[in-house]
C-alpha cells in the first residue's frame, strides 16, 4: 500500500470534515431583505437571491460528489485496494495522493501524465 493507511484517513477525514461543514455553511437559507427601494432593487436582490441558491446548489452538488469519492476511498481502503488505480490496478503516486487521497485513477488513465 503506498500510503501509510493512518495518514490516508486522517487526510481523508479531514476532507470530509471541511465538506461537511461547507454544505452547512450554503445550506443556510439566503439573508432576509430589509430595505427596497424601488421595483428594480427589488428584482435586483431577487436576481441575486436566485444565483445564490444557484450557486448554493451547484457547491452542495459538487460536495455530494466529492463525498461520495470520499466514501469510496474508505471503501477501497477496507478492500486493501486502496492507492491502486480502479481501471488499470497500477499503483497511484504517492504525490497525487497527497494532493487529493480520494484519487482513484493513475495518470495513464486520467490523462494528467505530464503534470506529474
Ligand atoms: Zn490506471
Amino acid at each position: 500500500m503506498p500510503v501509510p493507511l493512518k495518514i490516508a484517513l486522517d487526510l481523508l477525514a479531514d476532507h470530509r470534515i471541511e465538506i461537511k461543514k461547507d454544505a452547512h455553511l450554503t445550506s443556510l437559507s439566503p439573508c432576509s431583505v430589509k430595505r427596497l427601494d424601488s421595483d428594480n432593487s427589488r428584482r435586483l436582490v431577487r436576481m441575486n437571491n436566485l444565483q445564490g441558491r444557484a450557486k448554493a446548489k451547484a457547491i452542495r452538488f459538487l460536495n455530494e460528489q466529492d463525498l461520495l469519492r470520499i466514501e469510496r476511498a474508505f471503501d477501497r481502503m477496507e478492500n486493501g485496494n486502496f492507492g491502486y488505480c480502479i481501471k488499470c490496478d497500477a499503483k497511484i503516486p504517492l504525490t497525487q495522493l497527497e494532493q487529493d487521497p480520494a484519487k482513484s485513477l493513475c495518470p495513464n488513465c486520467d490523462g494528467s501524465q505530464n503534470e506529474d
